[in-house]
């Protein structure tokens, strides 16, 4: 019998078994970067989970058809609907022009995604490129009564709906009485910007004119409008950060209500937040970890993606250079193991491609239960450690990447790209210990150690690898 695929929705805050809306495929729908800096890894500790739990859909035999914004207009710096649109002031710190810095950062997420080892989404859209579809959208909840005009845009009139805030359990008399921030001309604190005018004889790099003035629209609708566009009037699953959960994403259940009377989705996934000294890790606070710092470090990038899958989704994660290092450790290891597996001659041959069904079934077992990959993971060391034939654990765990992403099968180890001092003392290391001169031998696995180099001998010769820099 099929193991069921149980995943936590926080729409209804409870574990539901995960049944598409049509037989045999998923849409999807991911919350994607605002493009006026790079991402930092917080961001891309979210991407990953969505990339797992894609991954996952599909080893549940799904065909995901994956939604991903670029938000390149509208965020503005306080979600309260106030403050500079993140572009514009990403521009004049750049001196380029909103425009560019949106095309710039794109590119760099893409570019880290692609060494992440994230699935290229099946539909990446551009927030600019959808202006009439936004504008549609907000005539459409104008026409259904929900708007109100104030001097500085068009606000959505959340009281009229009185599920408003489910999603996250907002509690509305609550917020109203303990406002601390101005109101200004919004009726209540949790209304929202659908449509913001230019200021009176500012000219915005981005505006737009529409039935209401010229101007832009509110973050939110965005998604609402582009989901509504690839997806349908209500898809499978939606997915952001934690932070999604009390504004942007109860917001777009608010708009798409409105518009079309679905809650949107029928699953709402969250992940949790990548903490550096236990805050959040965020963009605004200034300073943030980029993927490229982790590589000017010399890590493998995907010794992160790796560090992530030691955690579940849900809980929050306190980034540490230790944790780091142990990640990129385990990463090499399980990189070698599988190395090695391939080199064992043999019993290979035979019984490869032969994977070992048990495994495979305790491991769907596992992503199954709310993508536990923690616990994926550990299985993957069992079936290594373990005594099954070469061949089929190599099968199994080249299985099992499918999922986990890692690029186990394609991994060699990278000798071409030893310095020649290095090879030379490695070749006379290893030639000391054909003539059983230990002695010497640890002299000059001592020297290559010094040199940043680890040598490892193996069965079959030997290996050498740089040592890992950290922080310490
Ligand atoms: P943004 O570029 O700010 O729109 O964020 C992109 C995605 O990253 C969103 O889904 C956010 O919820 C998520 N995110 C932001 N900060 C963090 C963090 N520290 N840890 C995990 N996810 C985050
Ligand atoms: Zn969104």
């Amino acid at each position: 019998m099929a193991i069921p695929l149980m995943l936590y929705d926080n729409y209804a805050r409870e574990r539901r078994q995960f049944e598409p809306l049509v037989a045999g495929a998923v849409g999807l729908y991911t919350c994607g970067p605002t493009v006026y800096d790079h991402q930092h890894i917080g961001n891309f500790r979210t991407f990953l989970f969505e990339d797992l739990l894609k991954r996952v859909l599909e080893w549940n035999g799904y065909v995901v058809r994956h939604v991903m914004n670029i938000t390149d207009v509208g965020h503005l710096t306080s979600d309260a609907d106030t403050g500079e649109d993140k572009m514009e002031k990403g521009a004049r710190r750049t001196g380029k022009t909103a425009w560019e810095i949106a095309q710039l950062y794109t590119e760099s997420f893409i570019d880290d995604m692609a060494r992440l080892n994230l699935e290229t989404p099946s539909v990446l859209c551009r927030a600019t490129d959808h202006i009439p579809e936004q504008i549609a959208f907000i005539a459409d909840i104008e026409k259904n009564g929900f708007t109100y005009r104030t001097s500085d845009g068009i606000y959505f009139n959340t009281s009229l709906q009185p599920d408003y805030g489910f999603l996250a359990r907002l509690d509305k008399a609550g917020l109203e009485a303990g406002k601390r921030v101005e109101l200004g001309e919004k009726k209540s604190i949790t209304d929202f910007a659908l449509w913001k005018f230019s200021a009176p004889g500012e000219h915005r790099q981005m505006e737009w004119e529409s039935p209401w003035g010229t101007g832009f629209p509110g973050w939110h609708i965005e998604c609402s409008a582009m989901a509504q566009k690839y997806l349908g009037d209500f898809f499978d699953i939606h997915c952001g950060g934690e932070d999604h959960i009390p504004v942007h994403h109860t917001n777009e259940i608010a708009q798409t209500e409105a518009r079309v009377g679905t809650r949107l989705a029928n699953f709402w996934m969250h992940a949790y937040f990548l903490l550096s000294n236990d805050a959040k890790m965020a963009k605004s606070a200034g300073e943030f970890l980029r993927l490229q710092s982790l590589i000017d470090r010399g890590y493998d990038p995907l010794a992160y993606r790796y560090l992530c899958l030691t955690a579940h989704y849900r809980t929050q994660l306190n980034f540490t250079w230790d944790a780091l290092d142990a990640a990129a450790k385990g990463l090499d290891r399980l990189r070698g193991g599988v190395f090695a597996l391939g080199e064992a001659g043999a019993n290979f041959g035979a019984n490869f491609g032969e994977l070992d069904a048990g495994y495979r079934e305790r491991f769907t077992a596992e992503i199954n239960d709310d993508l536990n990959l923690p616990r994926a993971l550990a299985l993957a060391w069992e079936v290594l450690r373990g005594d099954l034939a070469a061949g089929t654990k190599k099968a199994t765990l080249l299985e099992f990447d499918r999922v986990f992403g890692l690029g186990l099968g394609a991994w060699a180890p990278k000798t071409e790209s030893i310095p020649e001092p290095i090879a030379a003392l490695a070749a006379a290391r290893a030639a000391a210990r054909q003539s059983r001169q230990w002695a010497e031998a640890d002299r000059l696995r001592a020297e290559i150690q010094a040199a940043g180099w680890e040598m490892e001998d193996r069965v079959d010769g030997y290996a050498l690898k740089r040592i890992t820099v950290s922080s310490k």
